[in-house]
């Protein structure tokens, strides 16, 4: 053995990353046996209209409670998206967001729903296919569904990427850049992008009311995005004095735990008149 392979075998079996490695094995396999299971849920977390005080429309947030114990998407959707299995659980998903629209649009109440969707499910070909299908078979107005994309999704694809927009605007569909602020995208170059709204991201809403420089990049987001005719929304709004100065920035909409956790469905659609 060389001494470089030695070393390398040393660090690779340092206790921190074998731990790393044990736990994204263990959820990539109870992952798989958890959509088979009923072990998924959504859960749904309100936006508000800021101006007008409505809530139409809600996030959907993947739960997953394996044997009680919560495992936070922020951890196992990364891990999905390396395995593949985030393809799988991207159909899932989709297919029990719109069940959701389905059933809220056939009591009467007009909820929209904004479904997260991440880069690698953005990527496949019959992506488009999928969404129009769904419409088709669910019968749901389009304009009852929006997909939040992230930055990676529009901008690594590039010119693929538009055309996919076009084709998902085409639908009715309404379409967000998630955790905007985040990755290397700039406003003008998001705006060649038939896009509708961005969501800014909660890292710079988190500390507005304390740190000058998070309000200035906040309210710069707010006006660029007006001036390109897109909406804008606030994600992670915990704060009355937060939401306070995201309405007079001319913020359009809200979302965070100020006004609600994200809950399950039949919580939600108590907030929500007729
Ligand atoms: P995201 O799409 O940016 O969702 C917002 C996250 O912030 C959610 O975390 C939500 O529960 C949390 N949040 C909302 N308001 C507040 C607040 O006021 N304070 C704080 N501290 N947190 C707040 P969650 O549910 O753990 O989801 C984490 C991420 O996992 C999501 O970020 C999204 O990227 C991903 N994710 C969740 N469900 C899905 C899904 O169905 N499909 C895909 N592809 N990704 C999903
Ligand atoms: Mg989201
Ligand atoms: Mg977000
Ligand atoms: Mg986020």
């Amino acid at each position: 053995e060389s001494a470089i392979s030695a070393s390398k075998q040393v660090h690779y079996f340092s206790n921190d990353d074998g731990d790393r490695h044990q736990r994204r094995l263990m959820i990539t396999q109870r992952l798989e046996k958890a959509i088979d299971d009923g072990a998924l849920t959504l859960y749904f977390q309100p936006k508000q209209h800021l101006a007008e005080g409505q809530v139409k429309s809600c996030e959907s947030l993947l739960r997953w409670f394996d044997d009680g114990t919560f495992i936070s998407p922020a951890e196992f959707i990364p891990i999905a998206e390396r395995s593949g299995l985030i393809l799988p659980l991207g159909e899932w998903v989709l297919d029990q967001a719109f069940d959701q629209v389905r059933r809220w649009h056939q009591q009467g109440k007009g909820i929209q729903i904004a479904i997260n969707i991440s880069p690698r499910q953005f990527m496949q070909p019959d992506f488009v296919q999928g969404i129009a299908r769904r419409l088709d078979s669910y019968g749901v107005p389009p304009s009852l569904i929006e997909l939040e994309l992230t930055e990676t999704s529009v901008m690594e694809t590039g010119a693929a990427a538009r055309q996919v927009l076009v084709a998902l605007r085409e639908l009715g569909v309404s379409l967000s850049i998630d955790d905007f602020g985040t990755g290397y995208s700039s406003l003008a170059y998001l705006s060649g992008f038939p896009v509708d709204k961005i969501k800014i991201d909660r890292s710079f809403v988190q500390y507005m009311d304390e740190q000058p420089e998070q309000q200035a990049i906040v309210l710069t987001i707010c006006q660029l995005a007006k001036n390109l005719g897109l909406s804008v929304i606030a994600e992670g709004v915990e704060t009355e004095a937060q939401r306070e100065l995201l309405a007079s920035f001319g913020c359009d909409y809200i979302q965070g735990y100020w006004l609600a956790k994200p809950m399950p469905a039949n919580e939600v659609e108590q907030l929500f008149v007729g």
